[in-house]
């Protein structure tokens, strides 16, 4: 058996790679083990140090793993570059927080000596999806391989040339081998790995169905897990927004990825009174956007990573349609030659309870545009919702807008006036299905240890 990489403009086969053997992923969790009972034992130095060599792989190797991205799912070469900078970030960020996050914290109490040492788990495994296939492991990765974990990753079955050259980047920055190893399996054989006794946690990033999965065996075995799942970010937009600019951030949101991010925006909710006017500049940048190859260097958008789920957002916006929702821009699948995975930028306004675009995430580049009465109503669509990821508002007041970010919007990030991002220094996660458990920042680093008080008479 194998896997394969399949170009999403035309649908043929880049490579194709064989999968790892049952026998050959139980050895490579024993190896992975085996280098972790050395790996716990560096020193915070050590491991600051190749994590800053890591760094220093990625720059000299970016506009290679850019082009993997192009070929393998469709990312333009500088939103690839981009991700490509944004991971050697995240390396240097924990090589220099990484002492401070993980040195011990006294406490007092009646003992000698109490205190809380964070102490390393063992190998972890790492269950992580196409759309960014480099940023995705290496937030996980970066702060894993610092408090001294060891990692094997299942990469998402259409990315196995990003997924082995992340393999390659640790080797050629010096780490002992098997301290973060590529298993080339499908999905089937995941609870397998789970359920060796030598896999001590596991991380997901992924789609709601595939976490739940993945939690109930986990939980079964009584593993810990952190879930970076779907969602369906919620944008409001107020009376007194500055709406050229809301507009602008609205739609560039939408669009990150060629529409395939978590936190992309996906339900704009606008206020009636201004309604008309931000949808009309909304689709008019909407329009703008110019779709094409990924390895050309003039567009903003690429093919979507797959041609079925371009097939399935197609549906949805069919059934949007159906149900009485406008379709204002797009809504369909250009005509371009031979096999793809393209759509156009697609706008529906009119989304109503029932339809598919209030509740269903839309992973793709279409957005759906909601009516509120006032800012009350906003919010309560705004929460409607079985996702919890993060949310932004736009509003000329800066105190009402923190109001509503703080403690009204009920998500994991909450923006007000922005886009919403990952950044190394903000932890980064979800409530509801959007799943649990916190990357990235000081929260991040401290999900896989053991926090282990010490207790000295
Ligand atoms: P996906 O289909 O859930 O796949 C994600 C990973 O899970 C892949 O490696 C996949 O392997 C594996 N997987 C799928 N079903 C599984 C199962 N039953 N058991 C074990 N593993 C399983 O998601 P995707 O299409 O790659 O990514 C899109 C989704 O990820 C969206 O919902 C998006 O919102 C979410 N996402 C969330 C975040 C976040 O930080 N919250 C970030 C990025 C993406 P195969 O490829 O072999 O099927």
């Amino acid at each position: 058996m194998s896997i394969k990489s399949i170009d999403p403009t035309n649908g043929k086969v880049i490579k194709s790679y064989p999968e790892t053997t049952k026998a050959q992923v139980v050895k490579k969790i024993e190896q992975g083990h085996k280098a972790w009972t050395e790996w716990r034992k560096s020193s915070i130095k050590e491991r600051a140090a190749l994590l800053r060599g890591l760094a220093d792989q990625l720059h000299i190797q970016r506009a290679e793993l850019a082009r993997l991205m192009a070929l393998e799912m469709g990312k333009p070469l500088n939103d690839g570059l981009a991700e490509i900078d944004k991971c050697g970030a995240v390396c240097k960020y924990y090589a220099e927080k990484g002492a401070d996050f993980l040195q011990d914290q006294r406490i007092e109490t009646e003992a000698s000596k109490s205190y809380v040492s964070f102490q390393p788990l063992g190998v972890v495994l790492a269950v992580m999806p196409w759309n960014f296939p480099y940023w995705q492991v290496f937030r996980f990765l970066a702060p894993a391989l610092m408090a001294g974990n060891c990692g094997v990753l299942k990469h998402a079955s259409n990315v196995p040339g990003c997924a082995l050259s992340i393999e390659k980047l640790v080797k050629d920055a010096g780490y002992p081998a098997h301290v973060f190893q590529t298993l080339m399996i499908g999905s089937n054989v995941v609870n397998e790995v789970i359920a060796h006794p030598l896999i001590k946690a596991v991380t997901l990033t992924g789609s709601t169905q595939a976490g739940m999965k993945v939690a109930a065996q986990a939980g079964m075995l009584l593993k810990k897990t952190v879930l970076e799942l779907g969602g369906s970010d919620p944008y409001l937009v107020l009376e007194d927004a500055d709406l050229e600019f809301a507009a602008e951030t609205c739609v560039n949101s939408r669009l990150i990825n060629n529409g395939q991010s978590c936190i992309a925006a996906k339900r704009f909710i606008v206020v009636k009174k201004i309604e008309k006017e931000f949808t009309r500049l909304f689709v008019q940048k909407m329009k703008q956007k110019k779709l094409g190859n990924p390895l050309e260097a003039d567009i903003n958008l690429g093919p979507m990573a797959r041609a079925d789920l371009r097939d399935e957002l197609h549906q949805q916006v069919l059934k949007n349609i159906e149900m009485g929702a406008k379709c204002l821009l797009g809504g369909r699948i250009p005509a371009f030659k031979g096999q793809h995975a393209y759509y156009e930028p697609t706008v529906l306004s009119g989304i109503k309870k029932g339809m598919p675009a209030y509740s269903e995430e839309m992973f793709g580049p279409v957005a759906a545009i909601l009516t509120a009465r006032d800012v009350e109503q906003a919010i309560e669509l705004a929460n409607d919702t079985s996702f919890g990821l993060g949310a932004a508002v736009f509003t000329a007041n800066e105190k009402l807008g923190e109001e509503i970010a703080r403690t009204r919007l009920q998500a994991g990030s909450c923006f007000v006036n922005s886009l919403v991002k990952s950044d190394p220094r903000l932890p980064f996660g979800g409530i509801n299905q959007s799943g649990y458990g916190r990357e990235l920042g000081l929260f991040g680093i401290h999900e896989f240890v053991n926090i282990k008080t010490v207790y000295v008479k």
